[in-house]
């Protein structure tokens, strides 16, 4: 992830991709396109400043409350159970997740547990060695006490690698670190059992996933554009960023069926604007 502090050229990209997700929403609702029946939601920082992955608290609150409107909050470990066929969603649904686990997420636990939403945050296992780099900022991690915490308050603490290193560039001994070693760090540190993977940046590769399976993950999420099915692969389970370029209201065309497969369409083809 980049800096990136909304230069001109960020600006018209935001503004050209509303209109076209307006589009693609419009074009559902004339071809009665049905809406994805799940949507996996990934957001990173609660916060007023310049980080593209920060979102401050107002704009947050208002895509949950309209999400709310129209969908049912579900957990992971529901999601789990959706993927497998075991109990599928009969209902709109979404479900919401943090990645990287910054401290600032607090800000809207309250907000959360009144709106009825478990989230899950995606913490790093070694937060000491993060590679700031990859995370394009060193703004604080949520501590022991804090995960502790959120465990019991019924969030799902899932894992988000050691170091966020990227997961295309690493030897089998750095992929077992950042995975199963992870894990285990994880366990041992909130005291919960950690079944839940985000990819950094959303990349992974087949020796990361069969890592991830024999470590005894339940599922791992990418940042791929698809539908969340039952009988989809659980290691690779599609999920929509939302950073501060979406506007309260294009958050909710983000998603429209449309809109995932032009992206996964584009995303194929020009792999580099992504
Ligand atoms: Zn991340």
């Amino acid at each position: 992830m980049r800096k990136d502090t909304m230069s001109f050229r960020t600006k018209l990209f935001s503004g050209l991709r509303r209109i076209a997700y307006r589009m693609f929403t419009i074009f559902d609702r004339v071809f009665r396109i049905p809406e994805p029946r799940v949507v996996v939601f990934a957001y990173h920082s609660i916060a007023e400043d310049s980080w593209r992955y920060s979102i401050d608290r107002a704009s947050f609150e208002q895509q949950i409350t309209r999400l709310l409107r129209k969908r049912k909050p579900r957990s992971l470990s529901e999601l789990a159970r959706h993927i497998s066929g075991e109990a599928p969603f009969t209902e709109p649904s979404f479900v919401l997740c943090f990645d990287d686990g910054y401290r600032d997420i607090l800000d809207v636990f309250d907000f959360l547990r009144d709106s009825g939403v478990t989230p899950s945050v995606f913490p790093l296992a070694d937060r000491a060695h993060a590679d700031t780099s990859e995370l394009g900022t060193d703004r604080a991690f949520l501590g022991t006490e804090e995960l502790r915490f959120l465990a019991k308050s019924g969030w799902e603490i899932g894992c988000h690698s050691a170091t966020h290193r990227d997961m295309w560039a690493l030897s089998s001994k750095q992929v077992a670190q950042e995975t199963v070693g992870a894990k285990r760090m994880l366990e041992s540190e909130v005291g919960v059992p950690i079944r839940f993977f985000a990819y950094p940046r959303g990349r992974s590769t087949k020796v990361v996933r069969r890592a991830l399976r024999d470590a005894g993950f339940l599922l791992a999420l990418s940042m791929d554009d698809g539908f969340v099915e039952p009988g989809i692969d659980p290691f690779r389970v599609p999920r929509v960023g939302v950073d501060r370029t979406h506007t309260v209201s294009e958050c909710e065309t983000l998603f429209s069926t449309s809109a995932i497969v032009f992206r996964a369409t584009v995303k194929r083809w020009l792999p580099s604007w992504f």
